[in-house]
Formats: structure tokens, sequence, C-alpha cells
């Protein structure tokens, strides 16, 4: 890897701001900061930064709006930083565009992994994908549509199945209900949240240990699912 990772982080919180400097910088990220939505944007041309970090309330427009306008002309990861309790945001912003979310209050450690595994995705695109997906106890191989636990295969319909490849894809992201329906349903199929509750609770049974505490098949409340890597 040449060069520095730049991130533009848009963030109005003094404080917060000054905790996403120094978590980052101290980890070898190059920060370009903007107070505004307005700044952010000219930012986000100007530097042309790796991921974008976004607040969802700033002072002149949101952090909706502004993944609005920035998936206008940018495919860079963007993430939404918000406060407990703006489900409905999130899920509006991962709908117009961004990769994922963090909500306040988190720790460095998880806004780390959730920067790399955004650039990840982005890395990926164009490269020949790995057919064989292999997490803890579980070896999912795509080119025969073979699952297995522990090395016994798993018999998965035919939707249990695009689900399951349809996280595998997006691994360690979080999809909301709508992302999921649409890839596993299609758009026009009138799918209901409840059907991926059923689904997701027949994965859990059938993959994993503990179906009750999943370790990867993570619900993540009035948003969606998520795989989890680690
Ligand atoms: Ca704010």
């Amino acid at each position: 890897m040449t060069g520095q990772i730049t991130l533009l982080v848009v963030e109005d919180e003094p404080q917060m701001l000054r905790f996403l400097r120094a978590s980052l910088q101290s980890h070898g990220y190059r920060v370009v900061e903007a107070i505004t939505a307005e700044e952010g944007m000219r930012l986000a041309t100007l530097h042309q930064p790796d991921i974008i970090l976004t607040d969802l309330g700033l002072p002149d427009f949101d952090g909706l709006e502004l993944t609005r306008k920035l998936r206008e002309w940018t495919d860079r990861p963007i993430l939404v930083i918000s406060a407990r309790g703006q489900e409905e945001d999130k899920v509006k912003a991962l709908d117009a565009g961004a990769d994922d979310y963090l909500t306040k209050p988190f720790g460095i450690g998880e806004l780390l992994a959730r920067i790399r595994v955004a650039l990840r995705h982005t890395q990926r695109t164009g490269e020949a994908e790995d057919p064989v997906f292999e997490l803890g106890r579980w070896r999912v191989d795509l080119s025969k549509r073979e699952v297995r636990v522990e090395g016994l295969e798993v018999h998965l319909t035919p939707n249990e199945y695009k689900l399951l490849t349809t996280l595998i894809r997006n691994a360690g992201k979080v999809l909301t209900h709508r992302m999921l329906l649409k890839e596993v349903w299609g758009a026009s199929a009138g799918a209901q949240p409840h059907y991926l509750r059923v689904y997701m609770a027949q994965l859990r049974q059938k993959l994993e240990e503990d179906s009750a505490r999943p370790k990867h098949l993570i619900t993540e409340p009035g948003v969606g699912y998520r795989l989890k890597l680690e």
C-alpha cells in the first residue's frame, strides 16, 4: 500500500471531532475535517478521501442529505455516525448509499474495524472472489453451493442460501431489511420484513452453535442484519 489513507470526517461536536482526529491520526490515517455538510461536500471534492465519516445531525443539512449528494458522484465508502434512537435515520442513510453506521458512544476498536471492513469492500471490487468462504465452524463453497458446519454438509433451501450468500458477499457490513428483501426476493415480490425474521431464525438453527445467542448472524435492532466476522 503506497501513501496514507485519507479520511474525511464531517462532525460538528468538538469533543467527538477531537476523539476521532486523535484516534485516527494515531493509527496512521490522514484526517481532513469539516464541521458542516456544505464544507464536507467541498472537502470531499477537493481531497477525494478514501473514506468518509459523517455525523447525522449537522448544523446546515443533515448527514442523510450529505450521503445522497455524495452518492451522486462518488462510490467511496461512507460511514454514518449516529446517536442512539436514530434507527429510522440510519436506515434511510444506508438505503441512500451509506456503507455502515456507528452508534455513539463507540470505541476506537469498533471504529477501526468498521473502517477496515469498508475499505476491504472497495478494494475487492474487480478482483476475483475466492469461491470458498470460511468462518469459524463454517465452510461455504460458493462454486459448489455447498455449506458445511464442522465438516458436515447442511441443507439450505434456495432462499436460505441466497440470504446467506448475500450476507457473505457483504461480510462485516450491515444490510438493511430493504436491501436484503430486494436481494433475496427481488424488488417486486412484495416480500415482508417478517420473512427475513423467519429465514434468519432458520439459518441460525442450521448454522449457529446456539441459535439464541448467534455469533455471526447478528440482528441490528431496527435496521437489519450483519454477518459478524470476529
Ligand atoms: Ca452533530
